[in-house]
């Protein structure tokens, strides 16, 4: 199998291109971002053209800018807020108020986070937040559990929604 290849290879070099990833295969794309010749599988569709794996990871990696310690900021401030938020509206009487109160507090949260940040994005940050949120809440959930389930489940969604789950 190795032989007919190689002479197949050889003899149209000139003509056929193959993918870098895939030697067997032809190249019917190329890259516009580094020009390597790839096969249909290894091309990624973007917004500005066909483009291979590597170079889409390496604009990934470009967008998601965030640094270590941006992570312990997010992680920091969605704890000591929702601690906050959380211990008032467990003093509330009226577990309903969390039904306006949680995305509010959520939402809040979320602006903290980004204005600390400096909107450099994170690929964790909308994990970190919501993880923070819960956590900051949970201590509460003994003084007032039906208000701090409602505010655990509709806080920690809209803070973490703000940060999308972009994979
Ligand atoms: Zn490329
Ligand atoms: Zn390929």
């Amino acid at each position: 199998m190795a032989a007919p290849d190689l002479q197949t290879n050889v003899a149209t070099e000139d003509e056929v291109v193959y993918c870098t990833v895939h030697p067997n295969v032809e190249a019917t794309l190329r890259c516009n971002r580094c020009g390597r010749p790839m096969c249909t599988r290894c091309a990624v569709l973007t917004p500005v053209g066909y483009r291979c794996k590597q170079c889409v990871r390496q604009q990934q990696d470009t967008f998601f800018n965030a640094q270590f310690y941006d992570y312990l900021i997010a992680a920091g401030a969605s704890v000591v807020i929702s601690f906050v938020a959380a211990f008032f509206l467990s003093r509330i009487g009226f577990f309903y108020i969390a039904f306006l109160a949680a995305p509010a507090a959520g939402a809040a949260i979320g602006g903290v986070v980004r204005t600390l940040t400096g909107k450099r994005r994170g690929r964790y940050t909308a994990m970190i937040v919501g993880a923070g949120v819960a956590l900051g809440a949970l201590p509460l959930l003994m003084f007032n559990p039906l208000t701090i389930i409602i505010y655990l489940f509709l806080a920690t969604g809209t803070a973490a929604a703000q940060f999308g789950l972009r994979l």
